[in-house]
């Protein structure tokens, strides 16, 4: 049977069973490599954006909340405390 990469289509020679007319679909070399590469670079591109949208965005967020909570906050103790008269 006839072995032909699924990817770009390369003549891979033959393999056992030889008289059997299929055609077996396999992955050359150069195939594998570049799927390798692209999964690689597909991993560091996401560790990339994972780093990017937790440490930077995520925090930037986080820290946003934070400070429209405490803006919150404070201007709620301004208000009840200057309608509560304190040492009177
Ligand atoms: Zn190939």
């Amino acid at each position: 049977m006839k072995v032909i990469c699924t990817w770009c289509k390369l003549d891979m020679g033959e393999k056992e069973p030889l008289d059997d007319p299929k055609i077996f679909h396999g992955q050359c070399g150069r195939c594998q490599k570049e799927m390798e590469m692209e999964h690689y670079e597909m991993s560091q591109r996401s560790i990339a954006n994972q780093i990017r949208s937790i440490n930077f965005k995520g925090a930037v967020y986080e820290l946003a909340c934070f400070l429209l909570t405490l803006g919150v906050i404070l201007v709620a103790t301004l208000m009840i405390s200057s309608l509560i008269p304190i040492g009177e």
